[in-house]
């Protein structure tokens, strides 16, 4: 496909940028043979056409916090090499939309979204058997922690994420449904608090994870300003939106 020049200045702009993420990361990443992270990138307020010129720079994994955005730009695109990371706060009625282009959800944060996830699931499954379309793979699901100290989360509640007291119960539901794949924690760092410590805090919380269940290593943590942190507290999966695409445009 022929670019125009448009295309091609946005193009090289997102390699530049792209290139220095990558960069940071690596910078960042124990050279003893700790795992390399997966980069998720977040494209939310952002085209399609974004989206494509970075899937041809190598990314296979995106983020999208809306379900209306995620699902427009995942039917355009239609491309089975992307992978969409579901990361935004998701209402249970949502759940039916998500599975049908999400291979994760990254928000996962209290019993009934666990169920409507199931449901969905077993739903999708069943309409594509019946329209001959091969099965999609289990939900990858991440538990989401609020790591703000409790009173702070009494006085502000609804932000999103379960409290650490939560997350056993939530784990055993998400194992014990069919259709849904225990991946690990997911958090967001505390404004106005060091992330080192928010990060330690959830790594912790990982590891109590991994005794009742050993499969959920994952951990989702790290975004543009915080990255650093988030690999020296053992994050597996990095969320980075800003410092790939620039700034967001304002919310239309
Ligand atoms: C927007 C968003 C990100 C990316 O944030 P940047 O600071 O732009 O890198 C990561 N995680 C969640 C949950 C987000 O909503």
């Amino acid at each position: 496909m022929t670019m125009t020049p448009e295309q091609s200045s946005r193009a090289r702009e997102l390699a530049h940028r792209l290139r220095s993420v990558r960069n940071r990361i690596a910078a960042a990443t124990a050279p003893d043979g700790q795992n390399e992270p997966h980069l998720i990138v977040v494209t939310k307020y952002f085209p399609a056409s974004d989206v494509r010129i970075l899937r041809d720079l190598g990314v296979r994994d995106v983020g999208e916090n809306k379900d209306q955005e995620a699902a427009a730009k995942a039917a355009e695109l239609a491309d089975p090499e992307l992978n969409w990371h579901f990361i935004g706060q998701l209402q249970s009625n949502k759940a039916k939309s998500v599975v049908r282009y999400a291979a994760s959800v990254h928000s996962v944060d209290r019993l009934s979204l666990v169920s409507a996830l199931g449901k969905a699931m077993g739903a999708e499954q069943r309409r594509r058997a019946d329209g001959g379309v091969p099965q999609r793979p289990d939900l990858s699901c991440f538990i989401q922690v609020d790591l703000r100290p409790g009173p702070a989360r009494e006085a502000d509640p609804g932000r999103g994420g379960a409290a650490p007291e939560d997350v056993a119960g939530l784990a055993d539901a998400v194992a014990g449904t069919t259709g849904l794949r225990l991946a690990g924690l997911m958090a967001v760092a505390p404004l106005g608090e060091d992330p080192d410590a928010a990060f330690g805090r959830l790594n912790s919380l990982s590891l109590q994870l991994q005794q009742n269940h050993p499969q959920a290593r994952s951990i989702s943590a790290g975004m543009s300003g915080d990255l650093e942190a988030a690999l020296a507290n053992g994050a597996t999966h990095l969320r980075i939106g800003s410092d790939v695409l620039g700034a967001r445009p304002p919310v239309r």
